[in-house]
Order: structure tokens, then C-alpha cells, then sequence
């Protein structure tokens, strides 16, 4: 028997309660979250304002970082927490940057550098090879939230496209100016951020979190 009665199909646990952790310390992303959450009545605390560390993001993949994020806020505040993690994985990269998508910014974010990078890795291959790689592409957002009993219920979304090069576009952040969604020619970086925000990664992911755990019961 399903742990909420699962009378859609979703045999997972649902949560019920008020009020959730997220699992951030970034203002930015708190934010998002609440406009996502507050229209079904719950309000989101940031680990930032509880004083909650941040563990080190130690797993080899999207999921398993978010679970691991939203376990140790979870855990620490005694409340359930939510979690994300993203990047953009490169099918010719085979999947990188991919979890360390932050990292290839390096310390001073340089996303300009990480956009370089991917572009010359993958003009790497084809000159090693002499094979044209394709420039598919897809962002990813895992989305865990975690329960003090351990435990945990995982979404993970994406939108699909293609890199292009050289950037485009001043809008969005990362490497949305080297990624346009696929059907479109415009990157994430000169497209309508409210349509971006609507066909994302993070978009999906929300719409699968809201159609299972969030679901009304
Ligand atoms: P994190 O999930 O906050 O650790 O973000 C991981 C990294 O993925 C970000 O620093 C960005 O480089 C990249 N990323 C995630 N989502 C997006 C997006 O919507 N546009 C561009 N880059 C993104």
C-alpha cells in the first residue's frame, strides 16, 4: 500500500506539512523556490537563514548530490528539506561538465572561460578524430526532498537543445548563451526569461515534484 494512499499512481511519500528548509544558501534560488511553493499554502525557510552548513557535494551524480544536500538540511534542522542540483551535460563530452558545471567557472565564476571550454573540448575531439560531434545537449535539474527519518523522494527534469557558438545573448546566466533549446533558434541567453523559466530544466523537474510529493492528497 502506498505510504499516502498514492490514489494517482505516485507510490512514493507525499508531504503534508507548512513550512520546508531549502536547501540553499543562495537568496536566488530561495526566492524561485518560494514563488514555486507559496500557492500551495508552504512557506520555505533558506539553510542560510537556520545557519546550516553546506556539505561538500561529494556524489557522482545530479541525484545523488541533491539527496545528499537535502539529507544534511534535513537532518540538521529537523524539518523536511528540499534540494537541487543542475548543470549542462554535453553529449559529445560524454555528459560533461555535467555535476562539476560550476566548477569549470573556477573560482571567479568565469562562465565566459566555462563556455570556451566546452566549445574548445569538443573542437578537440574533432580535430584527435577527424569525426564531426554532434552538439547535443541538455540542461539537468535533480530535485530531492528529504525527510529528518532519511527518507527521500527524487525528481530530475531537463530541456534538451544545442550548443552554439560563438555566445549569444546577455540574459539568463551560466551557459544559457551557448544553448538554444532544441526547435529554437535563439539561445537561453536571448530568449524571454519568463519563457525560459516556463520550458526549463528546473521547470520540469518542479512540474514532476508537483504532480507526485507536492501533490494535493
Ligand atoms: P548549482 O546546481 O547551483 O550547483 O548550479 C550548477 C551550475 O550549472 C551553475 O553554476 C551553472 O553553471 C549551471 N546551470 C544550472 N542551471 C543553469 C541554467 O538554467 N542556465 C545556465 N547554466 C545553468
Amino acid at each position: 500500500m502506498p505510504e499516502n494512499g498514492g490514489n494517482s499512481g505516485f507510490g512514493g511519500r507525499r508531504f503534508d506539512g507548512n513550512r520546508l528548509v531549502v536547501a540553499s544558501h543562495n537568496p536566488g534560488k530561495v526566492r524561485e523556490i518560494n514563488d514555486l511553493i507559496r500557492p500551495l499554502g508552504i512557506e520555505a525557510i533558506s539553510a542560510g537563514e537556520l545557519g546550516l552548513p553546506e556539505p561538500e557535494e561529494t556524489a557522482d551524480s545530479f541525484v545523488g548530490n541533491a539527496e545528499l544536500k537535502a539529507l544534511a538540511a534535513a537532518t540538521a534542522s529537523g524539518m523536511p528539506a528540499l534540494a537541487d542540483d543542475s548543470g549542462l551535460a554535453v553529449d559529445a563530452l560524454g555528459g560533461d561538465p555535467g555535476i562539476y558545471s560550476a566548477r569549470w567557472a573556477g573560482p571567479e565564476k568565469d562562465f565566459a572561460m566555462a563556455m570556451a571550454k566546452v566549445n574548445d573540448a569538443i573542437l578537440a575531439i574533432e580535430a584527435r578524430t577527424g569525426v564531426p560531434q554532434t552538439r547535443r545537449a541538455r540542461f539537468v535539474c535533480a530535485l530531492c526532498l528529504a525527510w529528518p527519518d532519511g527518507h527521500v523522494e527524487t525528481v530530475e527534469g531537463e530541456v534538451v537543445g544545442d550548443l552554439v557558438w560563438p555566445p549569444r545573448g546577455e540574459g539568463g546566466f551560466g551557459y544559457d548563451p551557448i544553448f538554444a533549446p532544441a526547435g529554437h533558434d535563439q539561445t537561453f541567453g536571448e530568449v524571454d526569461q519568463d519563457w525560459k523559466h516556463s520550458v526549463s530544466h528546473r521547470a520540469d523537474a518542479f512540474d514532476k515534484l508537483l504532480a507526485t510529493v507536492l501533490a494535493p492528497l
